[in-house]
């Protein structure tokens, strides 16, 4: 019986690992919840998995929903980040789902990291953040990552599986392999005339046509700075060179990616765009359980498309790949940049585009900053969201 953490349980990721962990009640049981502020949607989760602990970061949410809980007096109701992470390291705790949005993950992912938990990673900004840092964090702890990424989990599973010890830590190049191929749809706007795109609302972005995310994904995605964050993550997750990440336009999203042997085979992961899979694969890895999710039906799947991604429609795209190559400081505030933007185009504070001048402004200003430790990564992060508030208003 694994003893399960959700960070961000009300979330998309959140409320889909949910599901596959409710098909497997003799494997699986639920002893941390963690969410912002979604009262309401937190209670209904504590009715159905009565865990020990359920956590609301925003205090007053906190204190509301203990308001609710005389039926449960048994369970404890957390407010704080600092009692999160306790029962994060306690034994209550082997396995956490990471995935709370955004840079507000990182402390408690990285608490669990520290504490040599399996970690089912969601999170990718708190990759994205302290790359570095957080594979050796994980190195020094023992912690089993574990890609929840649809595009990473894809490439773990065409990984051989001696590869899997040690991620992040071999060359691939030792295993007959010559290159990774991340694939993304492109999103809502592939096709869109380019001079039309500053004027897209906020709904029309988080339209994804294959996935259903939360709206800070959907935005990146829209933007394909989603694919540029995941870009940043493989390289850490996998040990990658830039020599050895492809980014390929897959419009369909059958296929999650794809990794090439020197031998001239490519090995690929196909499968319904549906966020269970492989929070099933990653929970039950390395065995293999129902996710509630139907195998693909080939005589029904139509043609499947590649081409190249453009950097001139999709300038966020560059800039990650840019950051990625410039290191951990650039990536620190190209993320904390980003999400400024994207919840100020939200808010219809911003035109679409403007989330790309902006991150490029910030980057320019901040350009030739270090961030070699957790300390200075955090500092960075706050000066970049200060000044995009700045190039926002
Ligand atoms: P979402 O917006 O649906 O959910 C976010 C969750 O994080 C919610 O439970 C929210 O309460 C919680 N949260 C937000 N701020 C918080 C804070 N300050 N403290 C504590 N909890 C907080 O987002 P999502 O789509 O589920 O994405 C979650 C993460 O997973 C993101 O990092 C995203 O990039 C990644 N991811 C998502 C998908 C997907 O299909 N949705 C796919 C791959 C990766
Ligand atoms: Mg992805």
């Amino acid at each position: 019986m694994q003893k399960v953490a959700i960070l961000g349980a009300t979330g998309s990721i959140g409320r889909s690992a949910l599901d596959v962990i409710t098909r497997h009640p003799q494997d699986f049981k639920v002893t941390l919840l963690v969410a912002n502020k979604s009262v309401e949607c937190m209670y209904e989760l504590v009715q159905k998995f009565q865990p020990r602990y359920v956590a609301l970061l925003d205090p007053l949410a906190a204190s509301r929903l203990r308001s609710y809980m005389s039926l449960y007096p048994h369970i404890h109701v957390l407010d704080t980040l600092d009692l999160v992470c306790q029962v994060l390291k306690s034994d209550e705790v082997d396995t956490v789902v990471a995935a709370i949005v955004g840079a507000a993950g990182l402390k408690p992912t990285l608490s669990a990291v520290q504490a040599g938990k399996r970690i089912l990673l969601a999170n990718k900004e708190s990759l994205v953040m302290t790359g570095r840092l957080f594979m050796q964090e994980a190195y020094h702890s023992n912690a089993q990552i574990l890609p929840v990424d649809s595009e990473h989990n894809a490439i773990f599973q065409c990984l051989p599986l001696e590869s899997h010890a040690d991620l992040g830590r071999h060359d691939l190049a030792d295993f007959g392999i010559e290159r990774v191929l991340l694939t993304g749809s492109g999103g809502p706007f592939l096709k869109r005339d380019p001079a039309s795109m500053q004027l897209v609302t906020p709904s029309e972005a988080c339209n994804h046509p294959n996935w259903s995310m939360g709206p800070k994904i959907s935005v990146d995605s829209a933007t394909m700075m989603n694919k540029g964050l995941e870009y940043i993550e493989a390289r850490w997750l996998f040990n990658l060179s830039a020599s050895q990440i492809d980014i390929i336009v897959h419009p369909q999203s059958v296929i999650h990616s794809m990794v090439q042997f020197t031998d001239g085979s490519t090995l690929a992961q196909l499968g319904q765009a549906d966020m269970r899979t492989p929070l099933a694969h990653c929970l039950s890895y390395p065995k293999r359980c129902q996710a509630g999710v139907e195998a693909l039906d080939f005589t029904r799947l139509g043609s499947l498309n590649f081409f190249a991604p453009d950097f001139n429609q999709f300038p966020n795209l560059k800039l990650a790949i840019d950051a990625c190559s410039a290191g951990q400081a650039a990536t620190t505030i190209l993320n904390a940049s980003n999400e400024e933007a994207v919840q100020a185009f939200l808010d219809e504070r911003i035109g679409f585009l403007d989330i790309a001048a902006i991150n490029q402004s910030c980057l320019d200003r901040l350009a030739k900053r270090e961030a070699v430790d957790l300390e200075s990564v955090l500092e960075l992060d706050e000066e970049a969201r200060v000044i995009t508030q700045s190039f926002i208003n």
